[in-house]
Formats: C-alpha cells, sequence, structure tokens
C-alpha cells in the first residue's frame, strides 16, 4: 500500500486538456497562431499542454515549433517521417494527448483559440463530444461551398450514420470520447464519420470561421474529390447496391427489348436492321460494366489499404510538453 502511495505521488500532475494541432507547412501563421492559443488559454482553469503534430513539413515549420517548444515546457512537438495528410496527423495526436479532454484546432487561425473556452464548458457541463459549425466561411469560393453541400447532400443519403454539414474537426473529445477513436483499428480514416460513428453525448456550437491568416490551404480539388470518395466508401456501401440494380435494370430492360424485337420479327417478319441501336446499346452496357467494375474497385482498393495493416503514420520524433500549466512561455510574454 505504501509503495503505491509513494509511486502516486511521482506522477505528473494531472493535464486537464491537450491541445492538438496539425501542421504541414505553417511557417508563416505558427507564430501568432501560437500566440493567439497561449492568450486564449490563460483564462482557463486546469492545466493544458499544447501538441503540435509536424505532418512532415518541409519549410522552416520545424524549427519554428523547435523555438516555441524550447521557450515553452507545456508545448510537446511530434514529428511525422513525411506527410501523412491532416488525418494521419490528427490520428497522432490523439494517440499522444493526455489531457481529459482534448480540442483538435487548425494552426491557419481559421479556428478562432478563444472558442476554446466556450468548448470546456460544454465539456464540463456533460458534452462529450462538442463539434463546432461554421455560421460563415470567409475566405471561401463558391465553387468550394457549393460542392460541399452538394457533398454532404450525397453522403448523407447513403451513411449509416449522420454526417454534419459545416462541421470541420475543430472539436473538443472526451478522454472517453478519444479512446473510443483510438481504439478504431481501420487505415482510411475519415474522420468526420468517425467522430459521429463513436455516439456518445454530442453538443454543437456555432462560430463564425475565418479566412486562412497566410499561406496556402493544402486541398486542393482532387484531393478533396479523393477525401468525398473516402468519406461514402467508409460510412456506406450503397454504391455496391446502386451497381448491382443498375445491372439488374439494364439486364431486364435488354430482355424486354429482345422480346419486342423478336415477336416484331415473327409478326410483321421486319429484317434485322438498326446499327445505330446496336452500337448505342453496346457502349452503353459496356460504359456501364466498367462503371460498375470502378465502384467495385474503390472498394477492393480500401480493402487492400486495410489489408496491408500499415500503420496510419510514423513517428519521426516525440518531444512531449515538460509540464502542464497555465504558464505563458516566453515567445508570448
Ligand atoms: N494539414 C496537415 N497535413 C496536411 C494538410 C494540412 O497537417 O497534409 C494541417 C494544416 O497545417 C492546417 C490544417 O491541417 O493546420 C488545415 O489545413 P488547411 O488550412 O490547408 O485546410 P482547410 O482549412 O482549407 O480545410
Ligand atoms: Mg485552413
Amino acid at each position: 500500500m505504501s509503495k503505491m502511495l509513494s509511486s502516486l505521488t511521482y506522477l505528473p500532475q494531472p493535464c486537464m486538456l491537450s491541445v492538438v494541432i496539425p501542421v504541414y507547412n505553417e511557417e508563416e501563421v505558427l507564430a501568432p497562431f501560437y500566440r493567439r492559443l497561449v492568450a486564449a488559454l490563460a483564462d482557463l482553469p486546469g492545466r493544458f499542454e499544447i501538441l503540435f503534430v509536424d505532418d512532415g513539413s518541409t519549410d522552416s515549420t520545424p524549427l519554428a515549433l523547435e523555438t516555441i517548444r524550447k521557450h515553452d515546457p507545456i508545448v510537446g512537438v511530434a514529428r511525422l517521417t513525411r506527410n501523412f495528410g491532416k488525418e494521419g496527423a490528427i490520428s497522432a495526436g490523439l494517440q499522444l494527448a493526455r489531457g481529459q479532454a482534448v480540442v483538435i484546432i487548425d494552426a491557419d487561425l481559421q479556428d478562432p483559440p478563444e472558442q476554446i473556452a466556450r468548448m470546456v464548458q460544454a465539456w464540463q457541463a456533460g458534452a462529450e463530444v462538442v463539434n463546432m459549425r461554421r455560421r460563415s466561411r470567409d475566405g471561401e469560393s463558391s465553387l468550394k461551398k457549393s460542392t460541399a453541400h452538394i457533398f454532404y447532400r450525397a453522403i448523407n443519403l447513403v451513411s449509416e450514420v449522420p454526417i454534419a454539414e459545416d462541421v470541420g474537426d475543430f472539436r473538443l473529445l472526451s478522454r472517453r470520447a478519444v479512446d473510443a477513436l483510438n481504439s478504431l483499428p481501420e487505415r482510411c480514416r475519415f474522420m468526420k464519420g468517425m467522430f459521429s460513428w463513436i455516439g456518445f453525448d454530442q453538443v454543437t456550437l456555432d462560430y463564425d470561421r475565418h479566412a486562412r491568416l497566410a499561406g496556402k490551404t493544402k486541398w486542393r480539388y482532387w484531393r478533396l474529390w479523393n477525401y468525398a470518395l473516402d468519406g461514402i466508401t467508409s460510412f456506406s456501401t450503397a454504391p455496391l447496391k446502386f451497381a448491382m440494380y443498375t445491372g439488374f435494370i439494364s439486364a431486364v430492360g435488354a430482355f424486354v427489348y429482345a422480346l419486342y424485337f423478336l415477336s416484331k420479327a415473327l409478326i410483321i417478319g421486319d429484317p434485322v436492321q438498326g446499327f445505330p441501336t446496336l452500337i448505342v446499346t453496346i457502349l452503353l452496357v459496356g460504359g456501364l460494366q466498367l462503371l460498375a467494375i470502378g465502384i467495385v474497385g474503390e472498394y477492393v482498393g480500401r480493402l487492400y489499404i486495410e489489408v496491408k495493416q500499415r500503420p496510419q503514420y510514423l513517428l519521426y520524433n516525440y518531444q512531449p510538453a515538460l509540464m502542464h500549466g497555465a504558464q505563458a512561455g516566453g515567445l508570448a510574454s
């Protein structure tokens, strides 16, 4: 018993909140982001850590992070071996975070750090997941907004769990929710869907999303398209059913069409003709077949990735925060 007590005495002080920030080539925004974050956290009760996950940046981001970490012991920095994508970086952050609650926030100041206080309040009032919904989306093109809208309509038609529109990765998760997410082994991680799949008491707060402070978004349309495919294939098998029913309907159609021609030939004695109909039908059926194979292929491709069982990310190194607390570091003061 006394042995147990003495080991308890040496446990580090419990950390209430971990702030996880995925960063990829954000040299321009890191310092202002860090200053605003520290200022926003200063009023919070309880101890916290700030955990930057450097997603294989190729600019001076690693250097900037190292400078911040050296000046401020509440900052931890994890570096991945290469760019694994935001989902990989978030997964790494969720695995490494030690807080009783974890907030995920972007480094480009699109998600205002001042909102964290409201999120913590909602968590302390009993919510296990606090989702942040954008009331406005400054600085985003109307094409991006409308494609995003169509995507959410499409995915919610087919997904087994509802996926909220205008809710990004900015959210707070309780320790139980983080553990639940960490226990999901999948490699194709469509986080937006996984956050709602885990369930728990979820609360949604509204906030105004601002334009990126500096630098460029890392999301090109091709990447967004693949992200959309990931989302749909991870949370629904509806496209497979769609392929099956399309095949079924075209086969029945072809059969009826054949009967029509047969009876026409028998009754009227119509000689066989119609090269255009023939070629159009062949192309249509060929196209449908390729489409169906393509859909199956999307799933098989993801099965292949899952079966390989590769980790979601590789850590190059991890320097944890040395202490937890509201002590603002040298850079902020
Ligand atoms: N990010 C990342 N890995 C990537 C792409 C982005 O860690 O491969 C980070 C990025 O540094 C930022 C956040 O994810 O902190 C959001 O990225 P971005 O602003 O480019 O996305 P958007 O806000 O346009 O959706
Ligand atoms: Mg952004």
